[in-house]
């Protein structure tokens, strides 16, 4: 058995920066971060647009309070107003940390971080380093985890949450490269292992967004909140559905539709291409489905919209968003300095999540705390987004609750012991579930069950969606869950077995999903990204409250609780 004070699974955003704050604490205490790839490669790494804060650079009537409120209302007033204030409150001082270790942000004439605007954001405070801001903060947060003795399990791929008597006791991890299997011990577990992206089959999300933590402390029976809010970027590169950010529009490009208008205008008129992404991903949708879409050739009635930067001029593009261009020319072959690009809705980020404090402690029910559990990042729900994220509010989130969880757990793990755990009980049971995925003999691939499970999830709880569509989609759901047990693996060693992996996430994507399902089918009523065409209203009188959403074999249960209103009363929600 392995013991450490604290492990952290994930090495994205909020995990390296939890681990940064723990050693900077206490240098002392044994921290170590378990990741499926290497650190430098969560999805994190991806993040384009940018991270907001109110830092006046660019716009001096800005402040914390303005972002406060663009973020609630942005939420479709489902957000936790307290926790809204800790995010916008701290953001400016994350940002200029992250300066001080090193991060090159993109910078003004006169020396100080650029800030661009943001869909609704009122004021321009996202800072950014060109479109690849994930890549410059997440490379200088694991480096300083190297330096500072943080031990990295890189490439162990974590399956079982330890939790007896409701407290976290450790985890069980396996390692890729040789299937060696190791139950770790500690004071303190915490998940940050990112979104559930995976769930369906276009997403911008990467291969290793399959909602692993989520399942695992759902079948350890803890809830999960508000799980039905799923984010439809509205600008995924078509066919491919990989991110064209948000930063396009920020920096002034179009959407138009097959009449050559920018549609916008008739849903959003105030905000136009920068209203919040719920609407923006709706207002695609309506023009497809009503025939104003086009086709990659330009003709009308096709399955996109197009984005078009051609005003913009190709030393603004090429200085501002360089990736977005070369994604577009590299994957379906458009100069976006000469021609628009296609684009529609791409799934894109989890609202919910497992249900934490402030503090990052996990919740066992809307009263109850965990002993030894936190969370943070995407997997988490604090819940700063409620219904509908701002973009550039997820870095943000990750750097400001990745440093807060980092302290809490600082202090929490000094008055703690080691648990008591039976470590073979849990090496057997782990072999022994290995071994019955590698005995089964069905004929269904993995590969296959998981494709009709994604267009299942695709179909059945998209941008829109109904009670009638979202039954069938549970009917065939379970379904296709009967597949699972006659899947046939063909590789049977423990030596990269990257089959068996792929059997264990889809066993987690599809526990994710049945949550995702049975949430938004419980959920009558419209608000934010979850928009149901039977009850097309929001309803604050029956439905402003969170999800808890429990899970077992046996079948799903649903609870609520209350949201934390401080600071802004529910108003109709209109750009
Ligand atoms: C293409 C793209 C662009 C984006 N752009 C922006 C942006 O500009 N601004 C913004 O605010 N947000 C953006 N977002 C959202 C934001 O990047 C993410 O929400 C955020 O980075 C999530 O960070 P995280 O630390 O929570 O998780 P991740 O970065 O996803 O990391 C998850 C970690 O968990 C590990 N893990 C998961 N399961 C297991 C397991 N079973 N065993 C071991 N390890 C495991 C993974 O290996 C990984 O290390 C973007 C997202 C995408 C997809």
């Amino acid at each position: 058995m392995i013991d450490h004070d604290v492990i952290i699974v994930g090495g994205g955003l909020a995990g390296s920066r939890a681990a940064l704050e723990i050693v900077r604490t206490f240098p002392n205490l044994s921290v170590a971060v378990v990741a499926k790839t290497h650190p430098i490669r969560a999805h994190s790494v991806a993040a384009q647009g940018g991270i907001a804060a109110a830092l006046q650079n660019v716009d001096p009537n800005d402040s914390w309070k303005a972002h406060a409120f663009d973020t609630v209302k942005g939420s479709d007033y489902l957000a936790d107003q307290d926790a809204v204030e800790i995010l916008t409150q701290e953001a400016p001082g994350v940002v200029l940390d992250l300066e001080h270790m090193g991060v090159l942000f993109s910078r003004l004439a006169d020396g100080r971080i650029a800030q661009r605007a943001f869909g609704g954001h009122s004021h321009n405070r996202t800072c950014y380093a060109a479109d690849k801001t994930g890549h410059a903060i997440l490379h200088e947060l694991v480096c300083n985890l190297i330096a500072k003795g943080v031990t990295i399990y890189d490439e162990w791929y974590v399956t079982r949450l330890i939790l007896e008597d409701g407290e976290a006791k450790g985890l069980v991890m396996y390692r890729i490269r040789d299937g060696q299997v190791e139950v770790v011990r500690a004071k303190a577990v915490m998940f940050a292992t990112g979104g559930y992206g995976r769930v369906y089959n276009t997403t911008s999300n990467d291969y290793a967004s399959t909602g692993d933590g989520l399942s695992m402390t759902a079948a350890a029976g803890l809830p999960l909140e508000d799980m039905e809010f799923v984010q439809f970027h509205p600008t995924g590169l078509y066919p491919v559905g990989v991110l064209i950010s948000e930063a396009v529009r920020g920096e002034g490009a179009y959407l138009i539709n097959s009449e050559g208008r920018r549609f916008m205008e008739d849903y959003a008129p105030s905000r136009m291409e920068l209203a919040p992404r719920d609407i923006t991903s709706r207002a695609i949708t309506l023009e497809i489905r009503a025939g104003r879409g086009v086709h990659p050739d330009g003709t009308a009635g096709g399955p996109c919209v197009v984005l078009d930067l051609r005003h913009m001029g190709k030393e603004k593009i090429m200085s501002r968003i360089p990736f977005c261009w070369e994604e577009a020319h590299r994957l379906v072959g458009v100069d976006a300095v000469y021609e628009p690009m296609p684009v529609r809705p791409t799934v894109h980020y989890s609202m919910g999540g497992i249900p934490v404090n402030t503090d990052g402690r996990v919740r066992s029910s809307a009263t109850d705390l965990t002993e030894g559990f936190f969370a943070a990042g995407e997997a988490s729900c604090v819940s700063v987004h409620g219904a509908n994220r701002l973009g550039s509010n997820s870095l943000l989130e990750c750097v400001v609750y990745g440093r807060r969880v980092g302290a809490a757990i600082a202090q929490y793990v000094q008055n703690r012991k080691l648990p008591e755990l039976d470590e073979h009980r849990y090496l057997k049971e782990t072999a022994q579930q290995f071994q019955g995925l590698l005995d089964q003999s069905g004929t269904y691939r993995i590969a296959e069950v998981r494709q009709a499970y994604q267009d299942c999830m695709t179909d059945h709880c998209g941008v829109f969606r109904t009670e009638s569509v979202m039954q069938e989609g549970l009917t065939q759901l379970r379904a296709i869950q009967q597949r699972y047990s006659q899947v046939r693996l063909d590789d049977k060693g423990k030596t990269w077995n990257t089959e068996l992996i792929e059997a264990l996430e889809l066993r987690n994507l599809m526990t994710v999903g049945e949550m995702i399902l049975a949430s938004a089918l419980n959920r009558r009523e419209s608000r934010g990204a979850h928009s149901r065409e039977d009850f097309p209203n929001r309803d604050d009188s029956e439905f402003l409250k969170h999800t808890l959403v429990y899970y077992s074999p046996a079948g799903i249960d649903i609870q609520y609780k209350p949201v934390s209103i401080t600071m802004f009363e529910p108003q109709e929600r209109k750009y």
